[in-house]
């Protein structure tokens, strides 16, 4: 049904396996010659796991409904910006509340498969919720290392109710990652970053969606991290027109924040691989990530697609994240709004066609970081308990 090759020298592997001896990225490839898709791209019952012939688990998957996520238009954006069509694809409608369960029900049933009985990852936050959430489905356990003080509450939150052991490390995400992939390696445990070659798996599902619901739109535009989302995404469209279900690819675009912005910077040179950002900082924590893990394949993906890749600022971020919550009743986290900003941007400098239609991912929810809404939007107004008051604060009187 598939193969687990290296993406640099083609080594193939087994299973249970996250890198290769070269040092490469081990990916799925599907035999898509051989496989029987068994789904039409009819825009009925979308879910993770109605693509499930092209997913490479065998048993039951360990679901808890994710994926069927909205696409909304977003009729204030088309006009502000002047581009023609464009849809947000709102993944904090996900049952964890980001793009992470897709990959997360494929890893998790992975795991199952293998018979392990504990998981674990390093996250900027949204990883480890997921995690957290589908091991406790899977009734395993879970262990999650975070960046001590940068995690958006809601996803620490999220960790510790549903039964992970939580261990906040005085170093950043790339010092977290490095140190749980010594730790999976020493004691055996199933290793859930996106290093691991099924979680991508579960996130290409978004293309997927995305196809089965308007076709293959022009561009496709969201936040990077990590980069196992748009490397991810690229992959998913790209077996569809393998398949012959589709004919186009998207061109695919990258939005990172100006503070840890890797991927941005090797885009500019021309360069395959990125060189490591030391002290990564953003207010868009889920993406403040300075030594990005898919790099490689991220850029494949953009150069492949004739794509892009742009960075915005905190304040754009902010400001991007207030029009969708305030404008198109989306809410989103600030890593989310990234996707948008950079549209915005990109449209002002008439960086792309007006003709175009361009669908936005928002990988996760408002909920998520309340303390920076708070810090942003400011407390609510504190007033007496008459209408008087009241009314005196809607007036603006007082
Ligand atoms: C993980 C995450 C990202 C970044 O995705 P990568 O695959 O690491 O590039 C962006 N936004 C949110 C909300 C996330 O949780
Ligand atoms: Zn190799």
């Amino acid at each position: 049904m598939y193969s687990l090759k290296c993406i640099e020298c083609g080594k193939e592997w087994g299973d249970d396996h996250y890198t290769c001896e070269c040092g490469g990225l081990l990916e799925v490839r599907m035999n898509l010659d051989e496989i029987e898709v068994d789904f039409k791209l009819d825009g009925n019952n979308i879910t993770v796991w109605k693509y499930k012939s092209l997913l490479p688990v065998k048993m039951d998957p360990v679901s808890l409904g994710e994926g069927g996520t909205p696409l909304y238009r977003a009729e204030r954006l088309e006009k502000e910006t002047g581009i023609r069509r464009i849809y947000i694809k709102h993944e904090g409608l996900n049952p964890s509340g980001s793009f992470k369960d897709r990959g997360m029900t494929v890893g998790v049933t992975k795991a199952m498969e293998l018979g392990k009985r504990a998981v674990a990852c390093a996250s900027t936050g949204n990883t480890s919720a997921s995690m957290a959430m589908y091991a406790a489905k899977a009734g395993m356990r879970a262990y999650v290392l975070l960046p001590a003080g940068k995690v958006a509450l809601g996803k620490v939150a999220q960790a510790l109710m549903h039964g992970a052991k939580v261990i906040a490390i005085k170093g950043n995400f790339d010092d977290a990652l490095r140190i749980v992939r010594e730790v999976c390696e020493k004691e055996g445990l199933y290793l859930l970053n996106s290093v691991n070659p099924f979680r991508p798996e579960g996130q290409k599902t978004i293309a997927y969606e995305v196809a089965d619901e308007i076709g293959v739109p022009d561009r496709v535009c969201l936040p990077v991290g990590n980069a196992g989302n748009i490397s991810a995404i690229y992959k998913g469209f790209r077996e569809l027109v393998e398949i012959g279900l589709t004919e186009s690819m998207p061109k695919m675009t990258g939005i990172q924040a100006e503070g840890a912005a890797p991927i941005y910077r090797a885009f500019v040179e021309g360069k395959d691989d990125v060189t490591p950002v030391k002290n990564p900082e953003t207010i868009a924590t889920a993406i403040r990530i300075g030594n990005p893990v898919n790099a490689r394949k991220a850029l494949k993906a953009v150069y492949d697609t004739k794509g892009l890749v742009e960075i915005v600022s905190d304040d754009e971020i902010i400001a991007a994240q207030k029009f969708l919550a305030a404008r198109e009743g989306i809410g989103v986290e600030p890593a989310s709004a990234a996707s948008v900003a950079g549209l915005r941007k990109l449209a002002e400098r008439g960086d792309i066609s007006p003709d175009e239609t361009v669908v936005c991912v928002v990988t996760g929810n408002l909920l998520k970081d309340p303390e920076t809404v708070v810090r942003v939007c400011g407390e609510p107004v504190s007033v007496e308990a008459s209408m008087e008051a009241v009314l005196n604060s809607i007036y603006n009187l007082v």
